[in-house]
């Protein structure tokens, strides 16, 4: 897919997900196309700027510089962009939308326990969304606990930004977990007591037809009044959906209505470097915006904590409390997403910090609640 730049140029970029960019080399995007068009080169220079860990090379053609800098991926803006409240509950489950399922990839390597997978639906622009929004989906089959009727919507947040990974509106990526049964007392696997729609749709394929109700969600959209903002996110497994959305938008996509400055910091944990998800995509936000994302991962089955157990999201926070304290007293936004279970040890966590620091959470929780800087959403 080829993005106009203007000029007759043109970028291809990487659509793919941490698998394919790790195959095509999400740098791909750099290179600049120059569709029939004759250039002539007269020389080339490296240059050294923001971008100082790598040399880029300009070519001079025709006495004028055509930049082949990091660009960042042109989108065409969608009257979405011009709305005051993001779409909502369009599809319902009573009349759900039929998708189709583009691509359906796993997202993690062979040492990763359980499986998640990073997958594509296209929505055809009917059903678009804001950042940090969710899609229900609906599993075919019969509701076992009412006979004759669909199955209950699953919600699932949705990882990509209102332009989809194909960059025109059309689709929505979705980073969903396999639920497994293991029987207790046998340790075994049970398939008919795994999980409905999570394993429908990883084991969905190309061209399947997917029920889809939403968008749904207004805790986790992104502030963008402030293009200056710091946000904070904390995300565990799955979690990372609508962060990867975020930073998509701030870092990868050339949107004319929201040009990011601030400071985003994703804190990811997981089990181990197998599990990792969106790992590429991430660290290539590290080394192009080093002054504007940070990247912390706690990886529990691999990492320790100071006091030698395993290492969670918590525990990195409390690594940098200090500085998360600060940027929240500076209005900082912190968000959080995963699972239910991530939220007592963060905020155990939290109390204690600001404690030692001798200040009251409660008092502090409840200000960043009123000042609309607290965001959960947890499942
Ligand atoms: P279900 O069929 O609903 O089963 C639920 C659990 O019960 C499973 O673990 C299953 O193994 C177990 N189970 C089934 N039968 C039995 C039985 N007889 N006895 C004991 N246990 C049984 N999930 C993601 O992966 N990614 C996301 O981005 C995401 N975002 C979410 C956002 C929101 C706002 C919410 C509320 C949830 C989100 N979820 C997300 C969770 C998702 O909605 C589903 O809950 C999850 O995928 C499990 O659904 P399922 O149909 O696969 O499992």
């Amino acid at each position: 897919m080829a993005h106009a730049l203007g000029a007759g140029a043109s970028v291809s970029p990487s659509v793919g997900t941490d698998a394919s960019l790790r195959k095509t080399g999400f740098k791909d995007h750099n290179k600049l196309r120059f569709d029939n068009k004759l250039w002539i080169t007269l020389s080339s220079v490296n240059l050294k700027s923001r971008y100082s860990s790598t040399k880029y090379q300009f070519k001079v053609m025709s006495m004028s510089v055509q930049q082949a800098v990091r660009s960042k991926i042109p989108v065409q803006p969608l009257e979405l962009e011009n709305a005051n409240e993001p779409p909502l509950n369009l599809y319902k489950p009573k009349e759900p939308y039929t998708a189709t399922i583009v691509s359906v990839e796993r997202l993690v390597g062979p040492k990763a326990p359980g499986e998640t997978c990073h997958i594509v639906i296209d929505h055809g622009g009917n059903v678009p969304y804001w950042e940090g929004q969710s899609y229900g989906i609906i599993p075919p089959g019969e509701n076992p606990k009412k006979p004759g009727s669909p199955h209950n919507v699953r919600l699932y947040s949705i990882a990509s930004t209102r332009y989809g990974d194909s960059f025109d509106g059309k689709t929505a990526s979705l980073c969903v977990r396999r639920a497994i049964y293991y029987d207790p007392e046998t340790g075994k696997e049970d398939p008919s007591k795994n999980g409905t729609c999570s394993n429908f749709l990883c084991n969905s394929k190309p061209g399947d037809k997917i029920q889809l109700t939403g968008p749904s969600g207004k805790i986790m959209l992104l502030p963008e009044g402030d293009p200056n903002a710091t946000h904070i996110m904390i995300a565990t497994g799955t979690g990372v959906a609508p962060f990867r959305g975020y930073l998509r938008r701030m870092f990868m996509e050339a949107v004319t209505t929201y040009k990011f400055g601030g400071l985003a910091w994703l804190f990811l944990g997981v089990a181990n470097t197998d599990s990792l998800l969106y790992d590429a995509e991430f660290s290539s936000y590290l080394k192009d915006y080093p002054d504007n994302f940070r990247y912390d991962k706690a990886l529990s089955r691999e990492q320790k904590n100071k006091n030698g157990g395993k290492m969670y999201v918590q525990d990195k926070i409390e690594e940098y409390s200090d500085e998360i304290f600060k940027l929240l007293d500076g209005g900082a936004h912190i968000y959080f997403c995963g699972l239910k279970g991530m939220m007592p040890g963060i905020q155990d966590t939290l109390k204690r910090v600001a404690e030692q620091r001798g200040e009251s959470w409660d008092a502090k929780l409840s200000q960043l609640k009123k000042n609309k800087q607290w965001h959960v959403e947890v499942y």
